[in-house]
């Protein structure tokens, strides 16, 4: 069975978003915290042990303070096995610069996307030795190396 762990469901400016005075994100930041949602984003898993995420949305890292299945269980570890991109956009790319401390993961994506991420210099972070990137095709099914 799948588990699968919604991280995050707003859309690209979260709720609130920074910039917006609208009756919805004023009332996310005062009266009404639980109107409060980060970008969105799920987890997946097939054994509950290593996970993978649909996209690494801006507000990556507190998705993951928030959701214990993905904290560490060791020293230096991470549940998180692999990072599937459905697309470049920068609301789906940005969470990857969190995941730059040298845990290795598998990195899947289109080639055009991986190619936007070889275009842009800042994805370096991500240490080519443990973060083995897999091409993936649209409309083609895909193996991860973990469950
Ligand atoms: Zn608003």
């Amino acid at each position: 069975m799948i588990k699968i762990v919604i991280l995050g469901s707003a859309a690209g400016g979260g709720l609130p978003q920074w910039n917006c005075g609208c009756d919805n994100c004023r009332a996310a930041r005062g009266s009404e915290p639980s109107l409060r949602a980060s970008r969105a984003s799920i987890a997946m898993s097939g054994d509950g042990e290593h996970w993978f995420l649909i996209n690494a949305s801006p507000d990556l890292r507190q998705q993951i303070i928030d959701t214990p299945v993905l904290h560490p269980r060791a020293l230096r570890h991470s549940p998180i096995a692999g990072v599937i991109l459905t697309n470049g956009e920068v609301d789906a790319v940005t969470g990857l610069l969190s995941l730059r401390e040298g845990s290795p993961f598998a990195l899947y994506a289109h080639q055009r996307v991986q190619e936007i991420l070889r275009a842009n210099s800042i994805f370096n972070a991500l240490n080519p030795e443990k973060v083995k990137r897999i091409a993936i095709e649209t409309g083609v099914a895909f193996r991860t190396d973990a469950a």
